[in-house]
C-alpha cells in the first residue's frame, strides 16, 4: 500500500458482495456506453464517428492507468474493494507500481466528463434535432449519472480507505 495512506486506514468492508460489485461496474459500463452512443452522431467525418471512437480508447487507457496508478497502491489491492478492481490491479500491476499523484490527477475522468457531455449532447439535440430515441438516452444518461452520486457514497462509506482516499466522498469533515 502506499505509504501515504497508511495511517489513515480506518475499520471498513473487507470485501464487498459479488452483486455489489457487478451491480456498480454494469452502472459505470452503462454510462460509458451511453456517451458512446451521445457522441456518434455529434461529429462524423468520412461517416467515421470519430468521437465515439476517442471516448472508447480513452476509456481503456484511463482505466488501465487508474489501475496502476490508484489501485496498485490501494489497501484493497488483491481484494474485492466495492469496485472489484483491486482484483484486476494485482493480476495486472505489482503492488505500489504506480504514481498517487498521477492517480489523482487520472480520478478527474470522472468529474469532467459527464457534464460536458450532457451539455454537448443537449447542445447538439437543440440544434440538430434527432430523433425522440436520442433525447430519451440523454434523459437516462443523466439519471444514471444522478444516480452514481448515492451509490458511490454508500461505497465510500464502508470502504476502509474512505479517510486515506483523496477522492472519498465519506471523509469526516475535521475542523
Ligand atoms: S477502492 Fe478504488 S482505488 Fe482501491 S482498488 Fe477499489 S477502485 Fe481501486
Amino acid at each position: 500500500m502506499y505509504k501515504c495512506y497508511q495511517d489513515n486506514i480506518v475499520s471498513g468492508c473487507e470485501s464487498f458482495p459479488l452483486s455489489w460489485v457487478i451491480g456498480e461496474n454494469l452502472l459505470y459500463l452503462a454510462m460509458w456506453t451511453l456517451t458512446g452512443y451521445l457522441l456518434w452522431p455529434i461529429w462524423m467525418p468520412l461517416g467515421l464517428p470519430l468521437l465515439s471512437i476517442i471516448w472508447v480508447i480513452l476509456v481503456v487507457i484511463i482505466q488501465i492507468l487508474l489501475k496502476k496508478h490508484n489501485c496498485s497502491g490501494c489497501y484493497y489491492y488483491g481484494k474485492l474493494c466495492h469496485l472489484g478492481w483491486g482484483k484486476i490491479a494485482a493480476a495486472m500491476f505489482k503492488p505500489d507500481s504506480g504514481n498517487p499523484k498521477t492517480g489523482i490527477k487520472l480520478a478527474f475522468f470522472y468529474i469532467l466528463p459527464p457534464p460536458l457531455i450532457s451539455l454537448t449532447a443537449l447542445a447538439f439535440a437543440i440544434i440538430r434535432s434527432p430523433t425522440w430515441v436520442y433525447w430519451l438516452m440523454l434523459g437516462v444518461f443523466v439519471i444514471l449519472n444522478a444516480v452514481s452520486f448515492p451509490v458511490r457514497k454508500k461505497g465510500c462509506g464502508l470502504c476502509a480507505m474512505r479517510e486515506a482516499c483523496p477522492g472519498s466522498a465519506a471523509k469526516k469533515v475535521t475542523a
